[in-house]
């Protein structure tokens, strides 16, 4: 007897990322029979995780923020979590000439201690004095609420590392909102950023043959036709696209306006030395004159990853917009030249700075992400009209990270 035959409720999932997986893995758990559609060969969409001689590199995500839901799921696909290494606690931030891990002067720290206090006092007792107020920006709220050299020197280039955005135009309201909102205690013995030792890529594959054993079907390089929402009123669709393909898939949506940013990564091995610079990474702010907005160390960050010297360095969003349409060698040549200047900020001389890679792998992703910026804001807080039996998921609902889109899903179905 088939599932329908059975009168299980039937859902259909368009898109095998983690969108799509996590959605998938909520129906099933509500009882539905599921169907997964990608036009890809495989599943992880955007992520996924290259074996090479020298190590992992990854095509998106290096990490995702634990949760007790992540690691629910990594317990249940058989897929442990690692957390950082040590030497990973040391992030960095580019300020004038060189990277440092505290971007304030002793100075600015004094005059900012006075305003963190305040700030503390009146975010517990006096909340919307320092919420994000509609429409404002991340730089109005910081200079508003914690002050200009903080906000300059730390804030903004925290997030444009992390959002790839325009200082002037990322939204307050959807990246410094949910702070403000009251988080459950959690029951997880896991914190910060995670990863699974064999990269995130082999987490989507173990995902998919988790859900595959459970009775999802999977069904590869097949086109999603939107005509079968209207066909089948009685199965629910649930579209877990990209910003860019929801936008191309159902016109008049109120996104038209927000923008999707094109990412590319530059995954560099070298000998190991002991001169590199050790920690998570570091930050290139606006004023920095960098190329690249950041860059990861990856044979810091966690177990597994590589014996050598491992270099991932991320260029385009905002500020690299032209640089990362450019050809993969101009794109390279940009990344050797940023990584020349950080290499002699740190008085580093001689040969070193000459020597060769031993890899390079390059990854471009066109609407990688959604410029989370007042247009999305905007396009946020209007009604969204769809046929009763579709659904968008997706990291441009004001979830962007992994661990945020796998809640929603979650909490999607759960409705
Ligand atoms: C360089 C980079 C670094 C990042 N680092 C991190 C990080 O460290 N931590 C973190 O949490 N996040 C990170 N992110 C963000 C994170 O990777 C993404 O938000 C997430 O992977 C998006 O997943 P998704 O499933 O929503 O979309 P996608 O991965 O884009 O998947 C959508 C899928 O839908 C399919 N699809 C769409 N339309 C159709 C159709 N009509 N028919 C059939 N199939 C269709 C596509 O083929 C695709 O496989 C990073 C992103 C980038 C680019």
């Amino acid at each position: 007897m088939s599932a329908q035959e059975k009168g299980k409720k039937q859902a259909v999932v368009i898109g095998a990322g983690v969108s799509g997986l996590s959605t998938a893995h909520a129906l099933l758990e509500k009882g539905y029979t599921v169907r997964v559609i990608d036009r890809m060969n495989r599943p992880g969409g955007i992520i996924s995780t290259e074996r090479t001689p020298y190590g992992l590199v990854e095509s998106a995500a290096n990490a995702c923020i634990a949760s007790d839901r992540m690691e629910a799921i990594s317990a249940q696909i058989g897929v442990p979590l690692l957390p950082l290494k040590k030497e990973a606690r040391a992030r960095y931030i580019w300020r004038e000439t060189r990277p440092t891990r505290m971007p304030l002067t002793f100075r600015e720290i004094l005059d900012f201690i006075p305003r963190l206090i305040r700030f503390l006092f009146l975010k517990s007792f006096k909340p919307a004095r320092v919420l994000p107020e509609r429409r404002e920006s991340v730089r109005n709220w910081g200079t508003r609420v914690l002050g200009a050299p903080i906000t300059e020197r730390l804030l903004l280039p925290a997030l444009q590392g992390i959002y790839a955005g325009s200082s002037e135009t990322l939204s307050a309201n959807i990246i410094i909102g949910p702070l403000f909102h009251k988080k459950p205690k959690r029951k997880g013995r896991l914190k910060g950023s995670v990863a699974p030792q064999d990269g995130m890529g082999a987490w989507m594959i173990r995902w998919k043959e988790y859900l595959s054993s459970q009775g999802v079907e999977f069904q590869f390089g097949a086109e999603f036709k939107k005509e079968e929402i209207a066909q089948f009123p009685d199965t629910k669709f649930y579209f877990c696209g990209s910003l860019g393909e929801t936008k191309k898939l159902i016109p008049g949506l109120p996104f038209e306006k927000a923008q999707t940013l094109t990412l590319s990564t530059v995954t560099i091995f070298y000998k190991p030395d002991p001169q590199y610079l050790k920690g998570f990474g570091v930050l290139f702010p606006e004023d920095s004159r960098f190329e690249s907005l950041g860059v990861l160390f990856n044979d810091c960050t966690f177990p597994g990853r590589t014996d050598v010297r491992s270099e991932t360095w991320i260029v385009g969003g905002i500020r690299g917009k032209q640089l990362v349409e450019k050809d993969s060698s101009e794109i390279i040549s940009a990344v050797k030249g940023d990584r020349l200047r950080l290499l002699e900020s740190l008085g580093i001389k001689g040969s070193l700075l000459e020597v060769e890679p031993l890899e390079i792998k390059f990854n471009r992703w066109k609407d990688a992400v959604p410029h989370c910026d007042l247009d999305l804001e905007a396009a946020l807080q209007e009604k969204i009209e769809l046929p009763p039996n579709l659904f968008l998921i997706g990291n441009y609902l004001g979830k962007l990270g992994m661990a945020k889109i796998v809640d929603y899903a979650f909490e999607v179905v759960g409705k």
